[in-house]
């Protein structure tokens, strides 16, 4: 049984660096100081978890975010996986690798964690501190679930589906790297990810039943899917919605969207999705017996050499 109340932490530079962190987590962290975190599942569903590593110069660069940015996208990318099986985050595990250099971020980073918490629902429930090389924040994310989204379920016949608009986080990469001037509304997105955990929710219990989220870039992840699956996906780029002045092929190639493409074999109710969640729900493509591969057609043309997003280039 978990109880919101700290455990009494010793002394030490690590402790009041999570002392210090722990302010900043008022209301958010529960039960923190004991050798492991306990977890309460609810009757009758199954725990999801999953970990993802952030790492300085390899997922971002100290000069294009915030401290606080830093932490919420950190766990806001971790978190977006646990939408993308349609499960409920119950906690995070957190591990914190510090370089002296950082040390005054720290609780800024904190805050930005904390942020991140409180838009899923998540509790912090325990975690690790060391000094390090370079900053890398680690997040273990434990969710539950009933009836979860997979991978391996598209069948031919069905309607794939996709929440929001694509290529703001791709064109504000882009930018970042050329270090030529950005648009807000494309920083936001880079910086600011908003997982679709309740857009997950009830998408499943809408009937979708395969999903995954846009993390690589939509071409690739559709790629996962159709191989996960066994099966052709057909998508026409005309109908892949695309913020505003991005050519959809660069848009289909935008990675860390966390948007989610789901698998449904009867219509979803695409109003009462952009109703409820001010976010469109757009029907893209479908599911044909096939060879596992991705098509991607422009005026009923197959489009060549559609990309991904490399994460070990920036
Ligand atoms: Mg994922």
């Amino acid at each position: 049984v978990t109880s919101p109340e700290h455990i009494a932490l010793g002394p030490g530079r690590e402790f009041d660096a999570i002392r210090s962190l722990l302010r900043e987590w008022a209301g958010v962290a529960e039960h923190i100081g004991d050798d492991a975190a306990l977890l309460e599942v609810p009757r009758g569903e199954r725990l999801v978890a999953s970990v993802d590593a952030c790492i300085e110069n390899r997922h971002f660069r100290r000069e294009w975010l915030t401290p606080r940015e830093i932490g919420y996208r950190a766990v806001a990318a971790a978190s977006s996986d646990l939408a993308a099986m349609a499960a409920r985050p119950l906690g995070i595990l957190i591990a914190l690798a510090v370089p002296d250099q950082w040390r005054a971020d720290l609780d800024e980073i904190g805050a930005g964690i904390a942020d991140a918490c409180r838009g899923t629902g998540a509790r912090i429930l325990g975690g690790n501190t060391t000094a390090a090389g370079e900053l890398s924040i680690t997040t273990t994310v434990l969710g539950s679930a009933f009836a979860v989204l997979e991978r391996s379920t598209l069948r031919p016949g069905d309607t794939l589906y996709l929440t929001g608009s694509l290529g703001a986080s791709g064109a504000a990469l882009h930018a970042l790297r050329a270090n030529t001037a950005l648009d807000p509304s494309h920083r936001v997105r880079f910086a600011r990810p908003q997982p679709r955990i309740a857009e997950s929710q009830w998408l499943a219990r809408a009937g979708a039943h395969a999903a995954i989220d846009v993390s690589d870039g939509l071409a690739v992840d559709l790629a996962h899917l159709a191989a996960a699956s066994g099966v052709t996906i057909e998508v026409h780029l005309e109908d892949v919605p695309v913020v505003p002045a991005i050519p959809a092929e660069r848009a289909v190639a935008s990675g860390e969207e966390y948007e989610l493409v789901v698998g449904a074999r009867a219509p979803l109710d695409t109003a009462d999705f952009a109703a409820r969640f001010g976010l469109p729900l757009t029907r893209i493509g479908l599911v044909r017996e096939g060879d596992t591969e991705v098509v991607m057609l422009r005026a009923g043309v197959r489009v060549a050499n559609v990309g991904g997003y490399d994460h070990f280039t920036i």
